[in-house]
């Protein structure tokens, strides 16, 4: 793909003896939104830690933004730059309040004046509806503000792409809207790059170009999201969405 942001090549991953990814090919579009779907333990988390840095992979290829992801360290900054995580449990600095999580990172990392990282950090806030909160701990919000606020910190770093590990999965039913009602703002106001590991198919079938089905490591099978869901073509497929609609 020509213009790939992200291109992954026959990307294979152990742990020990355990084969947790086997012969990954993906390539993302920029400006392209992927949902990734499979069973717990399919290999979804690492498949995208892969992406950042936080997990090596052994064999492959792995370009984001034009640059290889080796070992070379100054090269995993810069993609650590351009890739933002938002994690199942939120990840927040609990000593910290909401806006000091927001300002620490383009202050210390990206140099940005103090002042200016305040005013941007508020305008994020104000974007994901929880402005009100900036003196606030992470420990006194509800798991939905303390998502929106992952979210609002991530976007801080001016990240090129973002990647979700199963956002909603920690939060209580009612919280689950307004995380996906900001995830789907992020996609339809931005031109966005994001990969999302969710099996809310509502959000996929509104906001995703393309969905990834893995099973066992591997990319099983994927498509837009109405014929993914409408007409998924391979058994493991189609046994995993009897059992999740
Ligand atoms: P998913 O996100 O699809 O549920 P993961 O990528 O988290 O799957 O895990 C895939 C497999 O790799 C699972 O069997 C899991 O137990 C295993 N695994 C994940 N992380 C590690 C690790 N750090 N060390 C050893 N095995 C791991
Ligand atoms: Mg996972």
């Amino acid at each position: 793909m020509a213009d790939a942001i992200i291109s992954m090549k026959e990307v294979n991953k152990w742990f020990g003896k355990f084969h947790v990814l086997r012969n990954i090919s993906l390539d993302v579009a920029r400006g392209e939104r992927i949902v990734i779907c499979g069973p717990s333990g399919s290999g979804k988390s690492t498949l995208i830690r892969c992406i950042n840095r936080l997990e090596e992979h052994q064999k492959g290829q792995i370009i984001v933004e034009g640059t290889e992801i080796t070992n070379d360290i100054r090269d995993v900054e810069a993609i650590r730059r351009d890739v933002g995580m938002v994690f199942q449990h939120f990840n927040l600095f609990p000593h910290l309040t909401v806006l000091e999580n927001l300002t620490l990172g383009p202050i210390w990392v990206l140099k940005t004046p103090k002042a200016e990282a305040e005013a941007r950090a508020m305008e994020y806030l104000e974007r994901v509806r929880i402005a009100e909160q900036a003196a606030k701990f992470p420990g006194q919000l509800s798991g939905g503000q303390q998502q929106r606020v992952a979210i609002a910190r991530s976007l801080c770093m001016d990240p090129k792409v973002m990647l979700f590990d199963e956002p909603t999965s920690a939060l209580d039913p009612e919280m689950v809207k307004e995380v996906l009602d900001v995830m789907v703002g992020l996609a339809e106001d931005t031109g966005m790059t994001m990969l999302v590991v969710t099996h809310e198919m509502g959000f996929a079938r509104k906001v995703a170009d393309r969905v990834i089905f893995m099973d066992q490591g591997e990319i099983i099978e994927q498509n837009t999201p109405d014929a993914f869901f409408d007409n998924p073509q391979n058994d493991r497929t189609k046994l995993f969405l009897s059992q999740i609609l």
